[in-house]
């Protein structure tokens, strides 16, 4: 068995998107089960379309989410000799042509065609031109590319590991570009010249591409080379079943860290999308994957995007997370929201992240449901309403409150808080007292209880001075309703 070598071959024209990075996976985890080799290549031959910073993102992502390249980044950019040689090749061969047709040729050839109701294909136009008669245009430097010449009325057949057998009449293939006029090659020739010269055993890459493959099927039997495994994952589909693009929601990875997606939760969704590990297990860090993942529990249809899935399992990875590695991950939020938090003794942040890490479903909500521990809510006081009662029954729980907390010697353990608000409210309706002073602390529907809240501010040096201020806030408020 030869070595198994896969690779990654982004085209350099923006961020890396989901279906990138599950492409980058797969073929990452099929070359670390094998022991075998996981290559970047950066295809940058489409020199109008390359975006500058993108090669820094795709290394970068791929460093994110610990999927170590063996070899690359190789840049085809840098290896444009190497294409034209074997362009030269196919030329020789009579596999390959020059083509100086203009575009204005072409465009009128493409009207007529779209005329006549006939696919657009190149006419052959310039294979019809002598020998004697190319070189003079070559010495004349017209403008001119290399096409592939396709033979009529062939088959041209191939299995893929997902798909299985695909099979297409060559009388449906143009005669490819294979080197543009500016000396870059086309994704096709140079994909097919790397996966050869590069060793590549299986050519992992999105459905999208099958429609390619026969061409680049063609381009091995050219050369006389072996084909590797092809395998075309099934495309990702947004929940209304359409293709998943940007005008769908968001697809950069990037955007998703920065919601507040961990890594490993995005990478643990992302490696669902489109293999099925056939058993209920549904969570899996990389070292798991790569023991489970193989390619005939890879599906054939199509993979559904679900946003909701992705959220509970970042929130799964969320709450897994020790508190400290949480703090150290949502810090950027929290100073993002506005909080300045060398202000605040460590042990308040991590009481507070403690009472929100069950229920976070990204690291970017962290403003939102905390900010309450930082600034004075603003709310309605129609919010502070417990059941039916009236204004002068709930101010006197608060008030019930306040002299509670007055009561309290701070600082002070939670259990301390809790069995002071007991020993008073007796058999009374608790609910009564806990949820106008719950709503005086937060300004919100919901929270966590005012206990643990309290707890939290019990941290502070000023905690007892807080909470009374937001009880006497709460009070004014109904006096002024
Ligand atoms: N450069 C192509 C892309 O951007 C790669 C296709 C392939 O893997 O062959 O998707």
């Amino acid at each position: 068995m030869p070595e198994v070598r896969t690779r990654f071959a982004p085209s350099p024209t923006g961020f890396l998107h989901i279906g990138g990075l599950r492409t980058a996976l797969y073929e990452f985890l099929w070359a670390r089960k094998n022991n075998g080799k996981f290559i970047l290549r950066i295809e940058d031959t489409d020199v109008k379309r390359t975006v500058p910073g993108s090669l820094e993102n795709i290394v970068q992502t791929l460093k994110d989410f610990r999927l170590n390249f063996d070899e690359g980044p190789i840049l085809q950019s840098q290896r444009l000799d190497i294409y034209f040689k074997h362009a030269q090749e196919l030329i020789d061969k009579g596999h390959a042509y020059h083509c100086f047709c203009a575009p204005e040729r072409l465009d009128q050839l493409r009207k007529q065609q779209q005329e006549n109701k006939q696919p657009p294909k190149y006419d052959k136009h310039c294979l019809k031109l002598s020998k004697d008669e190319t070189e003079a245009k070559l010495r004349a430097n017209e403008p001119h590319v290399i096409r592939m010449n396709v033979p009529a009325g062939q088959r041209i057949s191939f299995a893929d590991v997902i798909h299985g057998q695909i099979s297409v009449s060559s009388d449906d293939l143009d005669d490819q570009v294979l080197l543009k006029s500016d000396g870059f090659p086309t994704y096709h020739l140079a994909a097919t010249v790397d996966d050869h010269l590069m060793g590549i055993t299986h050519v992992i890459r999105g459905e999208e591409w099958v429609p390619s493959a026969p061409k680049h099927i063609l381009l091995y039997s050219f050369f006389g080379w072996p084909l590797p495994q092809f395998v075309h994952l099934p495309l990702l589909l947004s929940k209304t079943r359409k293709k998943l693009s940007k005008r769908e929601g968001d697809v950069a990875v990037k955007d998703f860290l920065e919601q507040g997606y961990l890594p490993e939760a995005l990478l643990n969704f992302v490696a669902l999308l489109g293999w099925n590990p056939k058993t209920e297990q549904e969570i899996f860090n990389l070292r798991e994957l790569t023991e489970e993942f193989s390619l005939d529990k890879l599906n054939k249809a199509g993979a559904v995007f679900d946003p909701e899935k992705l959220d509970w399992l970042n929130g799964v990875y969320i709450r897994s997370l020790k508190v400290e590695d949480l703090f150290a991950r949502i810090s950027p939020y929290l100073i993002r929201a506005g909080f300045e938090l060398e202000k605040y003794p460590k042990e308040f942040l991590l009481r507070i992240l403690l009472l929100e890490q069950a229920r976070l479903k990204k690291l970017s909500e962290i403003g939102e449901r905390v900010k309450y521990f930082f600034s004075d809510p603003a709310y309605d006081p129609e919010m502070l309403r417990w059941k039916k009662v009236d204004n002068r029954q709930l101010s006197e729980s608060l008030e019930i409150a306040k002299k509670i907390i007055i009561n309290c010697q701070f600082p002070i353990s939670k259990e301390e808080i809790q069995n002071a608000f007991f020993a008073e409210i007796g058999d009374k309706d608790k609910g009564a007292i806990l949820w106008p002073l719950r709503v005086a602390l937060t300004g919100l529907e919901a929270s966590p209880g005012p206990f643990e809240i309290m707890d939290a501010f019990a941290v502070l040096p000023n905690g007892k001075e807080i909470i009374l201020k937001r009880l006497n806030t709460a009070i004014e408020k109904l006096f002024q309703s």
